[in-house]
């Protein structure tokens, strides 16, 4: 039977997350991960372990059919590869940094500068689309350290927290993009493929909303059900149990993750009491 090819990078941020998502979707791994290459023992799935610049390219060109890696280097690497989906995770934006005594105001500051990054091709677009002329310096680790040996002006490289920045010197200007972990798929899957990734997309799918969504459980006077119902808003309609004391029912309904906190005061405010929040794992609607 036919397989699907999935690259994944083998050692570096990304790389938990994606075998774990693998591994919520029920796929189980035979070898170890130790090798390039790991075969799945209830899925029609193979696992490809590779840096994860190279992933963006392999599937463009087939060699593997999807790739979970960060839209920052799907962006740099190609655009020939179809985007399915987003992951949630590896979130990070892309931005232009400069010494701390740099006195910036606007982009215009860096024309005819020096500009350190890993992200040439994202970098020249935007350094085009705004019209500003400066030199690019190709570095392929380590980018930070670019002002402080004289390197560069600039620096043009991936953040998330700062203190990376921070830590040398430097302060950030301007954000060029956001970016987070991204399924990937090439043009031009088979038949076979296509259903292999529709059965995988239906199990991430049911994963993605488990993460969003808790269940919650609470008790309730019997004569605040329907008001207390309505701040619920549930799949379809809360279950509701009586319980042995007299005049109280369980109500039972799943809540989403953002307005987690705004629903359970005005449960509280409605009378609700004893409110248990609970994980779910999967969710098929
Ligand atoms: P490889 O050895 O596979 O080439 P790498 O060193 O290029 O690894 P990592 O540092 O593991 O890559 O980052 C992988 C991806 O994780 C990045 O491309 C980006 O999408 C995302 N990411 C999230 N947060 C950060 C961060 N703070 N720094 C760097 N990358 C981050
Ligand atoms: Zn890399």
């Amino acid at each position: 039977m036919e397989k699907i090819k999935i690259a994944i990078q083998k050692k570096g941020r990304l790389s938990e997350k994606s075998l774990a998502l693998l591994a919520e979707c029920g796929i189980r791994f035979e070898n170890g991960i130790g090798s390039l290459s790991v075969q799945a023992s209830n899925f029609p799935i193979e696992i490809l372990l590779l840096r994860d610049d190279d992933i963006p390219e392999y599937v463009q060109s087939g060699v593997a059919d999807l790739g979970i890696v960060g839209q920052n280097v799907v962006l740099e690497k190609t655009d020939n590869v179809k985007e399915i989906k987003l992951l949630g995770f590896g979130k990070c934006r892309f931005s232009l940094a400069v010494g701390k005594k740099f006195q910036y105001n606007s982009l215009k500051d860096l024309e005819g500068k020096q500009i350190a990054t890993s992200y040439p091709k994202i970098l020249s677009n935007y350094l085009k689309l705004n019209d500003i002329d400066a030199k690019i310096h190709i570095i392929s680790g380590s980018v930070e350290i670019a002002p402080s040996i004289g390197l560069a002006d600039a620096i043009c490289d991936i953040v998330s927290t700062g203190s990376t920045l921070l830590m040398n010197g430097l302060k950030e200007v301007e954000t060029i993009l956001h970016s987070q972990a991204v399924l990937i798929a090439n043009k031009n899957l088979n038949e076979d493929k296509k259903s292999i990734l529709a059965k995988l997309l239906f199990r991430l799918e049911a994963v993605q909303k488990a993460k969003n969504t808790k269940y919650i459980l609470l008790n309730v006077p019997n004569n605040k059900i329907s008001e207390i119902s309505k701040i619920l808003p549930g799949m379809k309609s809360p279950t509701i149990m009586p319980l042995q004391n007299e005049g109280w029912s369980s109500l039972h309904s799943v809540i989403e993750e953002n307005d987690f906190w705004e629903v359970i005061e005005k449960l509280q405010a409605a009378g609700a009491q004893g409110i248990l929040v609970m994980p779910i794992e999967k969710m098929i609607i």
